[in-house]
């Protein structure tokens, strides 16, 4: 399994392991770092709690991940981006005995990985049914939900993808914070194919400092969402000249449009593009394609051919499959179904079909000669610059401001229904008197700030026929 081969790099090589900001650490470091960090959690760790693991991408974080794996505890990680508030519901659910980067100070993790003490890992205590991770994502009830991956769910996500897209040791580019599952692909992939894992610190989203990173990090692959590929490519230097060996870019998270496709194209050549699909519910994706120029000239991009172990199915409102080139939801089982939310969430969407474990995604697709092909939501999710959000759990965060009286998101959408903003229409409460501004400061303290939205103050909300708010009419208003 997984483990047992990271475990095997981390022991044996000698090659460059994981590069921030200019700082580097080799295969040998990162195996020190992993070795203290799991001897000092099998002593204090002892009720198996699992455990939050807090901060920017720093080499800790990776390090914390491997050696709680290789311990047996499940782990959670938290962006350092994510206001106070909303960490203090993920901590109310996880209720942790520790927290690496909090009540365990980066300074005393630090001590602890750089101690001259040093013992090796003498036994891996996760087993294949184990929860590897929790990765929180935007809930509708306007509070976070942990979706429970285990490690065998990981497991078959990470040796599907490796043997998929061909990886070899090389440089894996990474985009996404670590506590969005899109993250999970550079940080195991890169671990299993003996790989350096360079991270794109972007904290405090410098353009020209991202760039800086792309061309010293001499990447051969780039895991990343389309919107942020799209942003790369509005600058005229994102090309071969800048990332000379740049040969795969993985994609994941929303939909890859053909635009982007080929402005790739025409910006590098000899490079495989494979657009990939797949909820954090079955782990960061269950079906891939590399998009070549066969498939460029369809009239659609396909999202996939489902990976070998999970089966995916279309289905209608009463669960009945439907036949090829139907649209309908998309369902999965098998594999790469994870083990359900924390905690009691109210949800139908982790389901029993056909005796086996299954998840409802609330996409809309359909599947043409066995291939997956994704149209839209059925739901008010949206993704917005790669973001998955909840537009309910804007407006349950809203609603909870006490001067407002009632709130509706929206999301504009633009060519191919590519989400262009969210905004915010609100009624407030009589007398109040708040400026725009004055609101979304407000809202910043309680929501990421890729969910907060724009916001306009109206008097009423124009209603249709069914009596309802007219969002429509709202939008065309706006
Ligand atoms: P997340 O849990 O953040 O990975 O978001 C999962 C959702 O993103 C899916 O349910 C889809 O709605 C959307 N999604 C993921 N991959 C793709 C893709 N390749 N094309 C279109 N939508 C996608």
């Amino acid at each position: 399994m997984i483990l047992d081969d990271i475990l095997k790099v981390l022991k044996t090589s000698k090659e460059r392991a994981y590069t921030i900001d200019n700082n580097n650490y080799t295969y040998s470091e990162l195996y020190k770092f992993v070795c203290n960090i799991y001897h000092f959690l099998l002593n204090e760790n002892k009720e198996n709690k699992p455990v939050i693991v807090y901060g920017h991408k720093e080499i800790y974080m990776k390090a914390t991940f491997l050696a709680c794996s290789f311990a047996g505890i499940t782990y959670v990680p938290i962006d350092e981006s994510m206001p106070k508030e909303r960490i203090e519901q993920i901590v109310g659910q996880i209720n942790p005995h520790l927290i690496i980067g909090g009540n365990i100070s980066k300074e005393k993790i630090y001590e602890v990985m750089y101690a001259d003490e040093f013992r090796e890992i003498d036994k891996i205590y996760l087993e294949p049914n184990d929860i590897y991770y929790i990765i929180f994502t935007s809930g509708s009830t306007g509070i976070p939900k942990g979706v429970k991956v285990t490690y065998n769910n990981l497991n078959s996500c990470i040796y599907w993808l490796k043997e998929k897209i061909n990886i070899k040791k090389g440089v894996i580019l990474n985009q996404a914070n670590f506590s969005f599952d899109l993250s999970v692909a550079d940080l195991y992939l890169s671990a299993v194919s003996e790989s350096e894992h360079f991270v794109i610190n972007n904290l405090n989203l410098d353009f020209n400092k991202t760039f800086e990173q792309l061309k010293s990090s001499k990447a051969n692959m780039l895991v990343a969402t389309p919107s942020f590929v799209d942003l790369l490519l509005l600058d005229k230097s994102f090309g071969k000249e800048l990332m000379p060996n740049l040969q795969i870019i993985l994609f994941c998270g929303e939909k890859l449009l053909k635009s982007t496709i080929k402005k790739i194209y025409s910006r590098f050549d000899n490079i495989k593009i494979v657009n990939s699909y797949g909820p954090t519910e079955c782990t960061f994706a269950v079906a891939s394609i590399e998009v070549d120029n066969n498939i460029l000239n369809n009239d659609e991009i396909p999202v996939g051919i489902p990976k070998e172990d999970v089966q995916i199915f279309i289905v209608d409102e009463n669960l009945n499959q439907l036949q090829e080139k139907q649209i309908g939801e998309i369902l999965i089982t098998g594999e790469s179904v994870a083990d359900g939310y924390l905690g009691n969430v109210n949800n139908n969407s982790f389901i029993q079909y056909n005796g086996k474990k299954a998840y409802l995604t609330g996409d809309l697709g359909f599947i043409r000669n066995g291939m997956l092909y994704y149209k839209a939501r059925k739901d008010k999710q949206i993704k917005y610059k790669g973001y998955r959000i909840e537009l309910s759990d804007i407006e349950q965060n809203l609603q909870q401001l006490n001067y407002i009286d009632k709130a509706v998101v929206i999301a504009k959408k633009g060519k191919e229904d590519k989400v262009l903003n969210i905004i915010a229409f609100l009624i407030l409460k009589e007398k109040i008197i708040k400026t725009e501004k004055e609101i979304s400061e407000d809202l910043k303290t309680k929501m990421p700030e890729y969910m907060c939205p724009r916001i306009k103050i109206v008097k009423e909300f124009p209603i249709n026929n069914n009596g309802k708010c007219d969002e429509k009419k709202l939008l065309e208003e706006y």
